[in-house]
């Protein structure tokens, strides 16, 4: 028999009315001839009301204990679902990440999966049982309970997939698919039918938000075609799969904006070696991630270094540049933090020039102003004014011909 996983994110279990309509539909796939292994996300907003309500009682959370806090919401849901599975004849049975074999390291809040033994997952299956696993969460090599970080059911379902050679993973959703660009910015942003690893890979990093990064790298490192879809709808949405060498890849799939990074500056910088070196150590020590650097062409011996960081780390990125900045004599540190990242994502641009071309352009018409530039074999980024990010994405989105 084919086995699907089917991961139900928050408002997919956001109140009773939507468990039954998931149990419903898990009975319905089960009667069309699949097997299922289920993977719950926490009700609708019950993580962050968690997380709320920690914030409430301490400032000091150990790790350990916000694990163990935060695991409770996918317990509910896992707990929910097979009741409503229940009510309608379908044995079914719940797994916490432990039960189910999700192995983690110890990095309590971002753990990594080192390993999953779904041998209780198994036997219910062949039991004729639909386990039901919590997502988001594992157990570390020290037998404490972990969680993967914010977003992480989308990890376990890919990871599940993966260890059970399960022949799709279907991603339910409260959007229909994967778009051209955000529909709440442009409304004529049409559904891709479907996305190469690649692509998504791209798009989650660059703004996307459905689904969560490590869940594609996990999808394409172990082959497992996924099918984001709605849970509300139940239509097809989009596959993410492989590239198909056999076909013309669209030369831009989609425009992804992100405003959740800042700007750092560090002006007149001695232009000598070590020097960035130096620099991007200390914010390395920090466990800081930097995503675009620009460093310019030098005058008398001294040059800029600008860098992104996400906003979050901006306090920590800031403390550990400013002791740098008196060793490597640099004259100061700028901030900026109201940047977006626009960028245009295609399969296809690999080998099709003048898309950049096309996106300066288009930016210059719009009168955006260009303030750094990354690019990757399938992506090309400008960051600009945040004020601006909506009106280039909906420009390259015209001149890209990608509406619906
Ligand atoms: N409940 C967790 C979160 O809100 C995990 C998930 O939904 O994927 O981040
Ligand atoms: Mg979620």
């Amino acid at each position: 028999m084919p086995l699907v996983v089917q991961k139900f994110g928050g408002t997919s279990v956001a109140d009773a009315d939507r468990i039954r309509a998931v149990a419903d539909h898990v009975a319905r796939t089960r009667r069309a001839g699949d097997d299922v292994v289920v993977v719950v996300s926490a009700m609708g907003k019950t993580t962050d009301g968690l997380l709320r309500l920690a914030d409430d009682v301490s400032a000091t959370q150990p790790g350990r204990e916000l694990d163990m806090l935060l695991t409770a919401g996918e317990r509910i849901s896992m707990a929910l679902v097979c009741m409503a599975l229940a009510e309608l004849g379908v044995a079914a049975a719940s797994f916490t990440g432990s039960q189910a074999g999700i192995l983690t390291d110890t990095d309590h809040t971002k753990a990594k999966i080192l390993e999953i033994r779904p041998s209780r997952l198994t036997a219910a299956l062949a039991a004729g049982t639909v386990p039901v696993v919590a997502g988001f969460q594992g157990v570390s090599t020290d037998h404490d309970v972990t969680t993967l970080g914010r977003g992480g059911s989308d990890t376990t379902a890919v990871a599940l997939a993966a260890a059970l050679q399960a022949d799709r993973c279907e991603i339910y959703t409260d959007v229909s698919g994967v778009f051209s660009t955000d529909p709440r910015v442009v409304p004529n942003a049409r559904r891709l039918p479907r996305v190469s690893f690649e692509e998504m890979l791209e798009i989650a990093a660059t703004g996307g938000r459905v689904l969560a990064l490590r869940s594609v790298e996990f999808a394409r490192n172990h082959h497992v075609p996924l099918h984001v879809r709605s849970s509300f709808t139940w239509e097809p949405g989009t596959w993410v799969t492989e590239e198909d060498p056999t076909m013309e890849q669209p030369i831009v799939s989609a425009v992804t904006s992100d405003a959740s990074e800042v700007k750092l500056t560090l002006t007149r910088v001695p232009d000598r070696p070590g020097i960035a070196a130096s620099l991007f150590r200390a914010l390395a020590d920090e466990t800081i991630n930097v995503d675009m650097i620009v460093q310019n062409t030098s005058h008398d011996g001294t040059t800029d270094i600008s860098f992104t960081v996400p906003r979050a780390e901006l306090p920590r990125a800031k403390k550990a540049t400013a002791d740098l900045l008196v060793q490597v004599e640099a004259s100061e540190l700028l901030v900026d933090e109201s940047v977006a990242q626009v960028s245009l994502i295609g399969a296809g641009m690999k080998t099709h020039p003048g898309v950049t071309a096309t996106m300066f352009e288009t930016l210059a018409k719009e009168g955006v102003n260009i303030q750094m530039i990354s690019t990757s074999p399938i992506r090309i980024s400008c960051m600009v004014e945040v004020d601006a990010a909506e009106r280039a994405v909906r420009a390259l989105h015209d001149v890209f011909g990608l509406a619906g």
